[in-house]
């Protein structure tokens, strides 16, 4: 099994998916999670890669979160769009950090990445509450690569 696919069991994926359903609920924002084995690439440029590949800068608020981990070379970002940034702290995702981060010394990278999905959530709600004709404008499934 590679790397990739023992990250996470499937019952671990379906967890992941709930927390994006949960935290879309109470934000317009749209956040993804993308898990690769490693880069030869700086993390920060592979996010913004990513971010781009999985078409993640085309809401319709500029607010889509991509939440970045490459396992093997234990590193993860957390990449927000260019509407967060404009009108947030330069600090703003430090905490969702901090909460993965604990998370993932400890090797409980499912709870990780839900706690860090919510948090986002809560972070992304103070800006962009959830509104009545709000779209899942991005797909919530985990993309690997
Ligand atoms: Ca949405
Ligand atoms: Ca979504």
């Amino acid at each position: 099994m590679s790397k990739v696919e023992a990250f996470l069991t499937p019952q671990e994926e379906q967890e992941i998916i709930s927390a994006i359903r949960v935290a879309e609920k109470n934000t317009s924002g749209e956040i993804r999670v993308h898990i690769e084995a490693s880069t030869e690439k700086n993390h920060d440029e592979r996010s913004l890669e990513v971010f781009h590949l999985l078409k993640m800068n085309n809401t319709k608020d500029e607010n889509a979160v991509l939440i970045y981990v490459a396992v093997k070379d234990k590193k993860f970002v957390i990449y927000g769009d260019k509407g967060i940034n404009k009108i947030v702290d330069a600090d703003f995702w430090n905490s969702t950090k901090d909460i993965m981060q604990n998370h993932f010394k400890n090797s409980n990278f499912k709870q990780g990445i839900v706690d860090g999905i919510l948090k986002a959530g809560e972070e992304l709600k103070t800006h962009f509450p959830w509104q009545i004709d709000d779209e899942d404008e991005l797909s919530n499934e985990i993309s690997k690569g």
